[in-house]
């Protein structure tokens, strides 16, 4: 890309010195100084064109807010704060400087209001499509990590938000839900906690197999959002199947012992039987796990 090294100015002029990072964006290396007797986690995750975003309709913006977002609902899962990113961009030759600070700024968005800093990424174009991976650092900020394998024989499955149909847009634009996570941590026994990516039936199964419990879940507690309904217009797949296989809702689902009383929605048991089930009119049936089949 024509003009890569102003753009390597203009994000070291975009970044604020703080007590976490001693050298920002600009050495070969960020150099933190991390906060003592805190563990660090660390994970990676990547969007793809033509996978996770289209950029044909969506904007750079967007595509860097989605990218940071998925990290950071990562974060929320675990129950741990953002601390920092790393980033790269494979960027098509087709596009400008003014595309890739829009991209970084989109990073900013979502990663600002968690006091998550950007400190350092690499860029290169080819002729590819555009793909972007983020790195992030978390920290345990007092709290122990909340594992998917921690799920008990009796603890009540909940989740914090209404699910299914993101494809209509929500994808791009979730929030996630790092404050919630931090509250709910303080003040109940989480024992699993996982962020909705894949889809209901796919995540639970994730925390089961992992728990080495199983499940089940009573379809009518189940809370659909209002694209549920919208995408089963379009699609004349019911609400509920857009709710638990959908993915992308980015809500987090966890299992607490079976007498805290959260406020969040529960939707089901974790059994000491093996298997995952649905309770539906009367009836229980296998969930099978469908998961998000990349529709965009
Ligand atoms: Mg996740």
């Amino acid at each position: 890309m024509p003009g890569e090294f102003d753009l390597i100015r203009w994000i070291q002029s975009q970044h604020k010195p703080s007590d976490l990072v001693l050298t920002g964006p600009g050495d070969d290396l960020a150099v933190l100084k991390w906060p003592a007797n805190e563990l660090l986690l660390v994970g990676v995750d990547q969007v793809l064109d033509g996978v996770h975003f289209d950029s044909t309709l969506h904007s750079p913006r967007a595509i860097g807010r989605k990218v940071m977002n998925r990290n950071l609902s990562d974060c929320a899962a675990m129950a741990c704060l953002p601390a920092a990113a790393v980033a790269t961009v494979a960027l098509p030759r087709s596009v400008d400087l003014e595309y890739a600070k829009e991209l970084y700024l989109g990073m900013r968005d979502a990663a600002d209001p968690f006091a998550c800093e950007v400190v350092g990424g690499d860029t290169a174009s080819w002729e590819g499509k555009l793909a972007m991976t983020v790195a992030i650092l978390g920290r345990s900020a007092g709290v122990q990590p909340v594992l998917r394998s921690g799920a008990k024989p009796g603890d009540g499955i909940y989740v914090t938000g209404p699910l299914g149909g993101s494809i209509l847009g929500r994808h791009m634009t979730f929030t996630p839900r790092i404050f919630e996570a931090a509250v709910l941590v303080r003040k109940h026994p989480i024992t699993a906690m996982i962020d909705l990516s894949d889809g209901l039936s796919r995540d639970l199964r994730h925390v089961c197999e992992q728990s080495n419990v199983g499940a089940v879940i009573d379809a009518s507690s189940i809370p659909i959002h209002d694209d549920a309904i919208m995408a089963s217009r379009q699609d004349r797949r019911i609400p509920l199947e857009h709710a638990l296989h959908d993915g992308e809702d980015h809500e987090l689902l966890f299992t607490t012992a079976p007498d805290a009383n959260v406020p969040h929605v529960r939707i089901g048991t974790v059994t000491a039987e093996p298997g995952i089930f649905i309770d539906r009119d009367g009836q229980r049936a296998p969930l099978e796990p469908k998961g998000w089949e990349h529709a965009i």
